[in-house]
This record gives C-alpha cells, structure tokens and sequence, in this order.
C-alpha cells in the first residue's frame, strides 16, 4: 500500500527501443501495461498529416511512414550533430537528422503538411509524457516524481540532456539510476532472503542500442554497491540490425544491382523486416524476408540463417566478451569469484551472446529468471518507493552505493587529461586540484571540462569550456586557481572554480554547454503542453467520429430490421418513407466515410440530422 496521503512516485525504464514504467503498489512493484495491454512500449514517436503519434502506434505504421517515425533518439540525445557515431546512424535511419545551434542535432519530420524540427530532447519528453500517462492512467492520479534510468556509461551531457527531457515532460527527476544498478536491486529484491552474507554479481546489459556490465556486490542487510561499471553507450541491437541492413543492401547491390542505399522509405522497410526475422532466429535456425515493391518495383526476397547473422555480427559479440574482462580486471576479480551473472535487455535472448558468456564463465548457468525486457523499470520503480518513503521494509532498508563511470578532469595547455575524479569513484563525491598561471600577467584561466579514459584530452569528450577571469595579474606561476569538481547522486557533474592567491573568492558554477538553455527548456515545456492539446482535440474527433459512425451503423441495422417486419407487416411505415430515411442513413454513412477529418461541430449538426430522422421514425440513436 502507498503510504498515506502520498503521491506515488515511478520508475521508468527510458530504452533506446522499448520503455517501461513501474510503480510501489499493494506491497509490491507493479509494472504497468499500456492503454494497448502491454508492458514495455515502443520508444517512437511518430507524426502524419493528421497527428502525433506515441508508442506502439506509431512503431506500427512505420513501415509505411518512415520517413516521421522517429526511433532509437537515445543514440542521439546528449550528443553533437558532428559526432562521428551520430554522422554513421544517419546514413542509416530513414528520418532525417540536420545540425541545429550549437551543433545541437535536430530531427525533420512533416507534421500536419509542415516542416518541423525536433530536439533529441523534445522526442524523448513525448516518450516519458507517455510512460507518465501510463501510469496516471493505472494509479487514478497525476504522476510528478520519477526515477529514470541511463546506461551506466552515459556522459555528462547525456544524462543532462535526460533530465532535461524529463523536465520537459512535466517531471521532477527524484534520481536518475545506471541500468545495470536497477536490474541489480531488482535482482537484490528477488533475492533477499537467500543472499547470505555477500554476493558478487555481474549484471550483463544489452539493450537496443547502450550496452552496459557492472559488477557489483549484494549484501544480506540490503546494501547494493557497485564495484565497477563499463559498456558502450553505442551498442545493442539496433547495431545488429544495422549489419543486418547493410548485408542486404550490399546483397541487393551485387545480385540485382539495385542500390538502395540511399532510398530512405526502402531503407526503413527493410529495417523493421530484418528486426523482425532477428528475433525469430533467436529461437529458430533460419526465416525469409519478403518485401513486396521494396525498389522500383522489385520484390524482395531473401533467406536469412542464424549462422549468418551471427557471421555479421561476431565482431560486435567479441566487443561484448572483452568489455566483460576489462570490467573483472578494472576490480581485480577473477571470472570465478562471480557468484551469478545477470542477463538484462532484449538483446540477450541472442543465443550466441548467452553460448559466449556462458563459455567465459566456464559454463556457468547465467541467471534469467528476472524479465530480462522489465528488470531495468522494476530496480527503478523500487527506488521510487524507497525515495518517496513508501514500499515495505525490505525496500526501505535498501542502501546504494554507485559509481560513476568515466573519468572526469581538467585539459592543460599541451592536450594532457589531467583527472579530478578518476572511473569508478563512489558517487556522490567532490575532489578538488589546484592550478597555476603559465605565464606572466595571466589575468584568465581556461579550464577545459573532459571526460573519460584517455591521457591526451582532446581524445576525450570535451563537456564544457569555461574561462575564470579576473584573476589579479603576477608573474607566472604565483595565481593559484583550486578548481572543485562535484558528482551528485544523479551522477551530473558540477564544476566551480576560485581564485585564493589574492584572498579573493571567485567562483563560477557551469553547467554542460550541450544541454538546453533556460529559454529553450521552457519553450520545449510551452510546446509540449500545445502537442499535447492538439493530440487531445485529434483524438476527441476521432473518437465523435468513431461513436457517430456506430451509431448510423446500428441505425442501418434496425432499418434493416423494420423492412423485414414490413414484410410481416408489423410496421406503421410506409415502403415510401422506409426508402427515403434508408438513403438518408447511406448518404451520412458516405458523408461520415469521406470525412474521417470533420470537426466537431460538423459531427454534431450531422448527429441533429440523423436525430431528425430518428424522431421521424420513433428510433433511437442509441
Ligand atoms: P531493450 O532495450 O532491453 O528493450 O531491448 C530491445 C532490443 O532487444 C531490440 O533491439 C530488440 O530487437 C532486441 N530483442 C528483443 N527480443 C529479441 C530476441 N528474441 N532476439 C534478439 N533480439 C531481441
């Protein structure tokens, strides 16, 4: 039971192609199923002349509407347009990506007959504004408080852009959670009355397109605390299905010399098809494609192993396996000292990635008694309860200790990383540095934000680029500068900076320079409130339209009805005047077919029409 009074707070599981919602109720966690029954819902968005579509409505006209179906914009968020991994995906989604401000990407759809852009960010929020309509929908009240889950190795400005998202979709992030550490406390959770003493945990995440390893351990009294983390933020299934794609198209090339390469609807066909026959060779040996009209008329057709598939991919299997053993060495384990391995994400039902882990750890049984699509929501939604006060005891007692997972630091002068907060530093935490003038009368100091794993910063992600000035001018040398790094429990990072030599503090917080202004971010919310608007007003016409047309339908019915009776003559009315109100019911009938767009107020002086002629004939609309 929720805790008197309170606000149940959710757990959403924001995936690059699923998501999934989850909340504390009735002393226990609840995943919640969509207004279609199901439980994980498609992360795409999708927009046509009409509407907008969220979920698993708009992944199942995408076929036919690639071109606005919008997907996998995890890959995208937190990033630059010029980033090398953004450049490669877009030769391959079938909607368009261009470079906004600040090389900011931006998505081109045609909504509603007009161009329009959308930020990663702002296709996001429409995801989480759904998962946030799930769950109102299913616990009866509004929904403010969340905690969202991010691949353990998002970098700063991916998690920042997250959150922003988030706040976009009316939502206060309570805490945003590595994936790996939420499948590992719902794994925790299931556990907790066979964990004696402690248990090493290695949690195997393959998603749609992040991968993510944390080792971790598991403590009777409830403690989960990650000991290492590493993964790639660019690596699951949409990967698979990448290779997949291209196999054919250079396939199509050399047997048809057909190129479909740059055939964007053809290319987005061909996706969902092999995305399709990817998961049914993960249960059977071989499947076909067939794609009517797939290029300039030409049908396509192909035969499609699991041999085959695992041909094309091995390479990125491989990648898998060794960031496993980098993870065991970065925390000086041995394979053995694993007590379970954790199977997390769709992407793991792939016989070959179980055969290879598996045969790393020795044929140890890996453990998939957890969902491996809902694992990720349910470590989440327990998290809520436990920040929000609610759940039982077991929830309560729940401690946890993260990680953040690359390291953080200071470029100089001659492109060398110097680290503040090195991979792997429990979380939260703060370290400071100190830094001199270089040379004579330096009155500003750049202090290039970078993170990750390499020693020349330029190799590294450049965050943010911020300039303390001011300072009091001396010889080189003598201007101290302490510069303080902070990591919050959402693993965000802010940086200040202050100037001591002179006694004088002057100190400059930053924020990531990729995520969204304060004006952009309230812009975003306006616009979202607006989609939302005309979603509703799309959807109350549909629904006047859908309810008018069953009404003359039933309309038809009785009509159909009484001229049998006139046959038995048990009717006051004439064949005349049967004959007229059955043309006027086939006339609306028309009308209401070649207006599947009417407004409102069309509808209803339609409903008085057919009303007239109910009143006529003494039948009820109803
Ligand atoms: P997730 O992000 O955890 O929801 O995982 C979604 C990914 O898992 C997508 O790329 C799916 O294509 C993939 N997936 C789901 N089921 C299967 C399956 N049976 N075989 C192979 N891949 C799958």
């Amino acid at each position: 039971m929720s805790a008197k009074g309170k606000v149940p707070a959710i757990g959403i599981d924001l995936g690059t192609t699923y998501s999934c919602v989850a909340v504390w109720q009735h002393n226990r966690i609840e995943i919640i199923a969509n207004d279609q029954g199901n439980r994980i819902t498609p992360s795409y968005v999708a927009f046509n002349e009409t509407e907008r579509l969220v979920g698993d409505a708009a992944k199942n006209q995408a076929a036919y509407n690639p071109i606005n179906t919008i997907f996998g914009v995890k890959r995208l968020i937190g990033r630059r347009a010029s980033d090398k991994i953004v450049q490669e995906d877009m030769k391959l989604w079938p909607f368009k990506v261009v470079a906004g401000s600040r090389d900011k990407p931006k998505i081109v759809v045609m909504y509603k007959n007009q161009i329009k852009e959308f930020s990663a960010e702002e296709i996001s929020s429409m995801v989480l504004d759904k998962m946030k309509g799930v769950a109102e929908k299913f616990l009866g009240s509004s929904v403010e408080k969340a905690v969202i889950t991010v691949p353990a190795h998002f970098n700063d400005s991916q998690r920042q852009s997250t959150k922003d998202a988030a706040m976009v979709a009316g939502l206060e992030v309570l805490r945003m959670i590595h994936e790996p550490t939420a499948a590992a406390i719902a794994y925790a959770l299931d556990k907790r009355a066979s964990v004696d003493g402690k248990m090493n945990v290695l949690v195997f995440d393959l998603g749609g397109g992040t991968f993510d390893v944390s080792i971790l351990t598991i403590d009777e009294g409830g403690v989960v605390e990650v000991k290492a983390t590493g993964g790639d933020t660019h690596l699951g299934g949409e990967d698979f299905d990448n290779r997949m794609v291209s196999y054919f198209v250079s396939e199509l090339k050399r047997k048809s010399k057909a190129d479909i390469s740059k055939n964007l609807k053809a290319l987005g066909r061909l996706r969902v098809c092999c995305e399709r026959a990817k998961r049914i060779i993960s249960t059977a040996s071989q499947t076909t494609i067939d794609i009517d009209c797939l290029f300039n008329g030409i049908d396509f057709s192909a035969k499609f192993t699991r041999a085959k598939f695992e041909e094309v991919n091995m390479e990125l299997f491989k990648k898998c396996m060794d960031t496993v053993k980098a993870c065991l060495r970065d925390v000086n384990m041995s394979k053995d000292s694993i007590d379970e391995v954790v199977l997390v994400g769709g992407s793991t039902r792939i016989p070959k990635i179980q055969e290879l882990l598996q045969e790393l750890f020795n044929g140890k049984l890996l453990c998939q008694g957890i969902n491996p699509d809902e694992a990720v929501a349910y470590g989440a939604g327990i998290l809520a309860a436990n920040l929000s006060g609610m759940g039982d005891e077991a929830v309560q007692v729940l401690e946890l200790i993260d990680i953040t997972p690359l390291s953080l630091g200071v470029g100089s002068d001659k492109d060398v990383m110097s680290v503040l907060i090195p991979r792997n530093s429990p979380i939260p935490t703060k370290m400071e540095d100190t830094f001199y003038t270089i040379y004579d009368n330096q009155t500003c100091m750049d202090l290039p934000v970078y993170q990750g794993e390499r020693s020349k910063c330029t190799e590294n992600y450049l965050l943010s680029q911020f300039c303390l000035s001011g300072l009091p001018p001396a010889p080189r040398g003598v201007v101290k500068v302490t510069v303080c790094y902070e990591i919050d429990a959402n693993g965000i990072l802010h940086v200040s900076a202050r100037e001591i030599t002179s006694g004088r503090n002057n100190a400059i917080k930053i924020t990531n320079n990729g995520s969204l202004t304060k004006a952009e971010i309230k812009k975003m919310i306006e616009d979202a409130e607006r989609y939302k608007l005309e979603d509703e007003a799309h959807m109350k016409k549909v629904m006047a339209h859908e309810a008018l047309t069953e009404s003359v339908c039933k309309l038809r019915a009785k009509i159909k009805d009484y001229k049998v009776r006139m046959k038995l003559r048990e009717t006051v009315l004439s064949v005349e005047e049967l004959e007229d109100i059955d043309h006027q019911i086939e006339e609306a009938i028309e009308w209401l077919d070649e207006h599947p767009d009417a407004e409102i107020v069309d509808l209803e002086d339609k409903e008085v029409e057919i009303n007239d002629i109910c009143r006529l004939t003494k039948l009820n609309l109803q």
